[in-house]
């Protein structure tokens, strides 16, 4: 393993410690389902850099759409100028997610767009005069991002609730839907949600939630009908309702959003991730005519956000882009071939003595361990099998791009498997 020094010594990277830090591969190159690291080695991907790089890297067509985007302008402010990427992506987006949504915000990230989406549900309600709406409720497990708020709606054990303590502010969680995906549906299910709400809904501005598949917070997969429910209740008590598709937009679940596995339109939407199809941070959150209506009749009548790098014109051209490329391929096939071949060759797994649980969902395949694993030893394990997996804690996971063929997806997890049965 030869670390680089500068790396070691001054660079930060994600939930990993500057005084012992886990080591790091330097990346030359990637291309297509390979990452091609410095010391010659080359490794299958099995992370589609954490949900993003649906296409592979290095495609001949999102690159060219990022040049010739890049020869007329990387950036302009979007405070009073507009420009034709953002219009067409915004007109290509409409087409593709449910009806109702008519509004889109373009943002920097995925925690952005969560505290964006936030914010809309408090200022929708403050509009109507409803300054007591002012607190969230979600289901444990959950996994919004980083920044403040987005952090307090995740899982308060798995995510960072101790470590921020006080600092972070109290919000509503039942436990995760217990009834999972392809089970018969419980109506006990929703009976924590239902109670939670009628005792607080008038404090509650919305119910944020990753529909059907909880990503970072715990991987489990639930049963589309839990979100049939709680869109009822959100109707019944007056609350707003948000879908947080960022990992799960964009074909990775089957559907080309998770949400159409139970046919529920959510009040607002927060797309990323594969939205730039893993080129540039980008994000959207998309709602209705009546919450944006809502909140620029009230006041100030304008909703509060704008950040600097809003509607940036080359992650917008390279989205178009991608999704025109998504939309090309034959998507659904590929996604589920791939659920398909994981279903069948990650089961084996079930019976290695330190699996708890394997399970699989469109291009998602997990194995939950029952211990947590050794990051730094799995991760080299792996680059030496020639994949790359990133787990954590106790779930070893992976989500190929939907480029991959069924040879290397077979690679990938004969080495997976390989490699989980040594720990
Ligand atoms: C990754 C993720 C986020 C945060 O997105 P960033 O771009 O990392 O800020 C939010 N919600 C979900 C469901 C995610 O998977």
């Amino acid at each position: 393993m030869e670390t680089n020094n500068f790396d070691r010594n001054h660079l930060w990277h994600p939930y990993t410690s500057t005084t012992n830090p886990i080591p790091v591969y330097e990346v030359e190159r990637a291309e297509g389902v390979y990452i091609h690291l410095k010391n010659g080695k080359r490794l299958i991907d099995g992370m589609s850099s954490w949900w993003a790089a649906i296409h592979g890297y290095n495609h001949p067509i999102l690159n060219k759409a990022a040049e010739d985007q890049l020869s007329k302008m990387s950036h302009i402010m979007f405070g009073g100028l507009t420009h034709r990427p953002a219009i067409e992506l915004g007109e290509k987006l409409l087409t593709l997610v449910p009806r109702e949504l008519q509004k889109i915000f373009y943002c920097d990230s995925g925690s952005v767009a969560v505290e964006v989406a936030l914010k809309m549900a408090i200022q929708y309600w403050s509009a109507q005069g409803k300054n007591k709406k002012t607190n969230f409720v979600t289901i444990r497990s959950g996994y919004h991002g980083d920044t403040w708020n987005a952090m307090s709606v995740c899982d308060p054990v798995t995510g960072m609730h101790t470590i921020f303590g006080e600092s972070l502010p109290h919000r509503y969680f039942v436990p995760s839907p217990n009834c999972r995906f392809h089970d018969e549906w419980d109506e006990n299910c929703i009976k924590p949600l239902k109670e939670c709400i009628e005792t607080h809904h008038e404090e509650i501005a919305a119910l944020i939630l990753e529909p059907i598949v909880q990503g970072a917070g715990g991987m489990k997969f639930y049963h589309p009908q839990y979100l049939r429910e709680a869109k009822k209740l959100c109707d019944q008590y007056g609350l707003l309702l948000i879908f947080d598709e960022i990992a799960t937009g964009f074909g990775r679940t089957g559907k080309l959003f998770a949400c159409e596995h139970a046919n529920v339109t959510p009040d607002i939407m927060c797309i990323g991730k594969a939205l730039t199809g893993g080129y540039l941070t980008m994000a959207a959150v998309l709602t209705t005519d009546h919450v944006a209506d809502t909140i620029s009749t009230g006041e100030p009548g304008v909703f509060m956000h704008g950040p600097t790098f809003m509607g940036n014109p080359l992650a917008c051209a390279i989205s178009l882009s991608s999704i025109n490329l998504l939309l090309k391929s034959d998507w659904e096939t590929h996604v589920k071939n791939i659920e398909t071949q994981l279903r069948h060759e990650l089961s084996p797994a079930k019976k290695f003595p330190q699996v708890e649980d394997v399970r699989v969902l469109g291009a998602i395949g997990v194995i939950e361990m029952k211990e947590a694993v050794n990051m730094a030893k799995i991760q080299q394990q792996f680059v030496e099998q020639g994949i790359w997996i990133r787990p954590f804690g106790k779930l070893v996971y992976t989500m190929p791009p939907y480029i991959i063929k069924q040879a290397q997806l077979s690679q990938l997890t004969t080495a997976l498997l390989n490699v989980v049965s040594q720990q």
